[in-house]
């Protein structure tokens, strides 16, 4: 197995912004205890961020602007910030496959599963699965480290994510044995 760490969308705006969710706070501490495990280990750890286009993106029509590349908002959160050695996808869809170079940038690394994290589970996350199982990729989602605006929306994507494109769920430790047994 070649793993690498999504953290999908953990940004401002989407955290303590316009589109935030008492929700999404809670996943921050279990994210930044991955990463260092990641880090600690050499597994690969890429952001997938929003970063539309303002009067461009048909998203904001639906959501409201949010994430607009260069701003504020469009930042990871402090806690999370990317360090050294990370990588950075920006994405103008819900998923971070499209039109993006997160796929050409996996196969350099050589890695054939992915362990999402971020927010949220039934849109942005959801979709980065679809076309990560269309690509051929073994998915395995954090589930604390993962959140939706509802818990409904997170419990259904979880299962339909399971079901649909054979996802294994996983807890934290869990998750972190997967990257011990990963680095070896
Ligand atoms: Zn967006």
């Amino acid at each position: 197995m070649r793993l690498a760490v999504l953290v999908i969308d953990m940004l401002r705006d989407f955290v303590d912004g316009p589109l935030s969710s008492p929700r999404f706070r809670r996943v921050v501490p279990c994210i930044a205890r991955l990463l260092e495990a990641a880090r600690s280990r050499g597994i690969p750890v890429i952001y997938v961020n929003d970063s539309h286009l303002p009067k461009v993106d048909r998203e904001l029509e639906l959501w409201g602007p949010h994430a607009i590349r260069g701003s504020e908002g469009a930042r990871v959160v402090e806690e999370l910030e990317p360090r050294e050695g990370d990588f950075i996808v920006l994405k103008r869809r819900y998923s971070g496959f499209y039109g993006t170079d997160l796929d050409t940038l996996l196969r350099e690394l050589g890695v054939d599963t992915l362990m999402l994290t971020g927010i949220s589970t039934d849109v942005c996350v959801l979709h980065t699965a679809a076309d990560a199982f269309f690509r051929g990729y073994q998915l395995i989602i954090v589930e604390d480290c993962v959140e939706a605006f509802t818990e409904e929306g997170h419990r259904w994507a979880l299962e339909y994510m399971k079901r649909v494109y054979g996802a294994k769920l996983a807890r934290l430790e869990e998750a972190i044995r997967e990257i011990e047994r990963a680095s070896r």
